[in-house]
């Protein structure tokens, strides 16, 4: 297998999470249905009309929504049903699936799955000194959440020990502006030659590239393909075991 090497030592490396470390179907295959199927039991034990005033921590976060919405729970059923179905960024829902989906990867319901070569270059950079850094647009919650529980053998494994920091579009920008990758610099204080970022989108490596940060398109399967265009912005991987850093 031949291996990409960098002009100087890599010190930092900066991965993306879907389709990079994570099948890209992660979210949208398990998190979204999680979420529905859980969401009737959540809704039955509370009293309707959703008060402001709740002390009970899912009608606290509810009452967020119009009042109108939660007078009752088919009404509140079907408020979050269409937000969902039709992908509305609302911060009540936000915040109603963090706690939804925090139950699950506490019940062992939900775990995060990690490209095995993914979990072996965790372990392997860290050994090597290397200093692991996520930035996802995802909220940095979500992310801790993610690593918190990774499936290993079936297990849920806390990877947090092995990163070093964590970043998302309220911490550096958006991730296809170069901009956000010279704050993550800033922040992790090393510099751009001696930082990698690896992500699946040609538009976020691009970025990364222009900020003068090393950054190679990571392909996995059920990524969205690459056009010739894309080829020609940076090499490709299919495993981090390709990587000698
Ligand atoms: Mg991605």
């Amino acid at each position: 297998m031949s291996s990409i090497s960098f002009d100087i030592t890599i010190k930092a490396v900066i991965l993306d999470i879907e389709g990079t470390v994570a099948p890209i179907t992660f979210v949208k295959d398990v998190l979204f249905p999680y979420f529905l199927r859980a969401i009737p039991d959540t809704l039955s034990p509370l009293t309707y009309p959703i008060q402001s005033s709740s002390t009970n921590t899912i009608e606290a976060i509810l009452s967020n929504f119009p009042s109108e919405v939660t007078e009752s729970k088919e009404s509140t059923f079907k408020h979050i049903e269409y937000l969902v179905k039709n992908d509305i960024k609302d911060s009540t829902l936000k915040s109603l699936q963090g706690f939804v989906w925090t139950a699950g990867y506490e019940s062992g319901e939900i775990k995060a799955p990690l490209y095995d070569d993914a979990i072996a270059a965790l372990h392997r950079w860290n050994e090597e000194g290397k200093k692991i850094f996520i930035y996802s647009s995802g909220s940095v919650k979500a992310q801790k959440l993610l690593f918190q529980y990774v499936n290993v053998n079936d297990k849920s494994v806390d990877f947090n020990g092995l990163l070093s920091g964590y970043f998302d579009i309220t911490t550096s920008g958006y991730k296809f502006e170069t901009t956000s990758y010279v704050n993550i610099i800033k922040d992790i204080q090393f510099s751009p030659e001696e930082s990698l970022f690896l992500s699946d989108n040609v538009k976020e490596v691009s970025a990364a590239l222009e900020a003068g940060l090393n950054s190679l398109i990571v392909v996995r399967e059920g990524n969205a393909p690459l056009s010739e265009e894309d080829l020609k912005v940076s090499k490709t991987i299919t495993s981090f075991d390709q990587i000698s850093i």
